[in-house]
């Protein structure tokens, strides 16, 4: 999928592939050429350039050359022009007979495994596609000239951010159209058909935005007047990172490499995150006792692991206390259960696209509610005005109160804290206009420095030891004195993928 931040890197590698250049002279081109980037990106595009050249060490049994022009499957009807290319880098053998298509990604190839429709797609064009350069305009339909398709096919992923190489596919052509038949045919349908709109963080980028009935419009949802910027994406926890740091939050906005950044608390979070949207996914059925795990052992929960021991526990007593709170607890007339969704709106005042994964939400007796989960093991205190302390629940108050989540009422917004000692429910009725005032003054201070800032720069300080970002920071100070290590090295950079 293309990703603005590749955009550099593709166009340095062009600069090194195509004319001839060196890889610095082609850096301190591309970085004075496009208009001002973040240094942090910048700083990424001269690392994930170097990885690649580095990682691509040509292949000792043929000579490949690089590949300017795109690969191109086309077939124009009466009604409908059906064009098939991928994103990425390509090469073929000096006679021809073999193509090798490269996705680039910017974290390591070991992340997460690539789509098998993405390498289908990729596979295909490189064995039936003929070269075609971008059409100018781009919506002109691609004009294909030149000798289509390879005998045989290789399909590579390059992870940027450490120049791991895996092969996804190598084949004869027979062997892709197989392929393709099984992975690849049906998404192509569904693309040439339209497809439902998939409202998310692709949006700001997209040119029919304003037009689409994917994200729901609710102007005015983050309390800013008008604003003149270009459309940008934000969530709850991107206005936290901004408050702490707002390189940070930029640099984590652009999906670049983060170090890994959760203590054994966190992941005991993301456990019970995990344990609840699994039991309260589907239908309303209240949570028992008898599906926990024992008291001393180990868990797991998704893609989460706690090993036996005193958070275990804890994890395992905050799980017994929400049988108490369960919100399917003597519940009736419940539907559109939607666990952890990920739901898009669109501010067209604030010129924003605000991102919410609530902990879960439903209806009940035709009323929405939205409800926040909250671990901790700390002793109960008071934190004033719950709105202020977790602007995410300001959030859902805005969302019912505008009816951002479909037909149905306004019903109540909640928290709910676990601890390992007990459950706790506090309640925020998006029906009353203080509330919703509150909400709104809540967003709008969140947000009005982050909606007018336009250099993002780092905010240098002892939160610096802990960013998992900073490997990117060209503001980062180093260690600090006591030596400690750089929290993201790059030997140790465990890329979460965007
Ligand atoms: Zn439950």
């Amino acid at each position: 999928m293309d990703n603005f931040v590749l955009r550099p890197v593709m166009a340095v590698l062009d600069k090194v592939e195509f004319d001839g250049s060196s890889a610095d002279e082609a850096l301190s081109e591309v970085q004075h050429l496009g208009k001002p980037t973040h240094a942090g990106v910048s700083r990424f595009t001269e690392h994930a350039t170097r990885m690649y050249l580095a990682s691509h060490r040509p292949h000792a049994d043929v000579a490949m050359r690089p590949v300017r022009e795109l690969w191109v499957a086309q077939r124009i009807t009466k009604t409908v022009v059906w064009e098939l290319y991928a994103w990425g880098r390509r090469y073929e053998s000096v006679d021809g007979r073999l193509r090798e298509f490269r996705f680039l990604r910017l974290g390591d190839v070991g992340s997460r495994e690539r789509d098998p429709t993405e390498i289908a797609l990729a596979a295909y064009v490189a064995a039936f596609g003929a070269p075609a350069a971008w059409p100018d305009p781009w919506s002109q339909p691609f004009r294909p000239s030149g000798r289509a398709g390879a005998q045989c096919v290789r399909v590579m992923d390059v992870g940027l951010v450490n120049g791991s190489v895996k092969p996804c596919f190598e084949g004869t052509a027979e062997e892709v159209e197989e392929y393709f038949a099984e992975h690849g045919r049906r998404q192509v349908s569904t693309i040439v058909a339209g497809g439902d709109a998939v409202p998310g963080s692709g949006c700001a980028s997209c040119k029919r935005v304003t037009v689409c009935d994917g994200p729901g419009r609710t102007p005015g949802l983050l309390g800013l007047d008008a604003s003149h910027g270009p459309l940008r994406t934000v969530s709850i926890s991107g206005l936290r990172y901004y408050r702490k740091c707002p390189a940070q939050a930029y640099l984590r906005s652009v999906h670049l490499p983060r170090a890994y950044e959760y203590s054994a608390e966190a992941e005991l979070g993301q456990a019970v995150h995990a344990w609840l949207e699994a039991a309260h996914d589907g239908k309303p059925t209240q949570c028992g006792r008898d599906a926990l795990p024992a008291l001393g052992s180990s868990w797991s929960a998704g893609k989460w692991h706690v090993a036996a021991g005193v958070l275990a526990d804890a994890g395992i007593r905050m799980l017994a206390h929400h049988v108490e709170v369960c919100p399917f607890h003597e519940a009736s007339e419940i539907d559109s259960i939607q666990v952890e969704p990920r739901l898009t709106f669109a501010d067209t005042t604030a010129r924003a696209i605000v991102l919410a994964r609530p902990d879960l939400v439903y209806r009940e007796a035709g009323q929405w509610v939205w409800r926040e989960l909250k671990t901790t093991q700390k002793a109960p205190e008071s934190f004033g005005d719950p709105l202020r302390k977790f602007p995410q629940l300001a959030l859902g108050v805005a969302v019912l109160a505008a009816g951002g989540l479909g037909p149905g009422g306004a019903g109540r917004v909640e928290l709910e804290i676990l601890r390992p000692t007990g459950a706790e429910i506090v309640l925020i009725d998006p029906a009353d206009d203080e509330r919703v005032e509150t909400a709104r003054a809540v967003l709008r201070e969140w947000a009005t420095a982050w909606r007018a800032d336009h250099s993002f720069e780092a905010r240098v300080g002892r939160n610096c030891r802990w960013c998992p970002v900073s490997l990117w920071c060209p503001s980062y100070p180093g260690p600090d004195e006591n030596g400690k290590d750089h929290p993201s090295g790059a030997a140790s950079a465990t890329a979460a993928e965007s």
